[in-house]
């Protein structure tokens, strides 16, 4: 793993055991399928620059608030990377809650990888579907 800022090697320590854990497998695909590293780019996000982020949505909260949230730096992957990449985390991962990924490819300040989990221990690895 890289690292943007030093502070994001102490804050990723602090992350979510399941947000850890699915950045350890996203970083072993990233090398093994791409020979590339992850690099990390925002974990811990205060109230100020969440409203910062989100002048016209007060309520806004995000997952960065509760160290459940990690950005990485997508201009490193190609287009057809950065789908496998997607595809890779929400096709094995469930969020913990319908209608919601672990990984969106956005525009928030930047272009870039989100990955979150939910706040309930429902996360959870998906089946393998049992067709092949
Ligand atoms: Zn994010």
């Amino acid at each position: 793993m890289e690292w943007k800022y030093a502070w994001l090697e102490q804050e990723f320590d602090k992350l979510d055991n399941r947000i850890r854990f699915i950045a350890y497998a996203l970083e072993g695909y990233v090398r093994c399928e791409f020979k590339k590293e992850l690099m990390a780019t925002e974990i811990l996000r205060d109230e100020e620059t969440q409203r910062e982020y989100y002048p016209d949505d007060p309520d806004k909260v995000s997952v960065h608030q509760f160290w459940r949230g990690i950005d990485f730096r997508s201009h490193d992957f190609t287009e057809d990377e950065i789908n496998k990449i997607v595809e890779f985390l929400n096709s094995n991962v469930y969020y913990g809650k319908d209608g919601v990924v672990v990984c969106i490819y956005h525009d928030v300040k930047g272009i870039h990888l989100h990955v979150q989990v939910g706040h309930e221990d429902k996360v959870r690895l998906k089946k393998i579907p049992t067709n092949i």
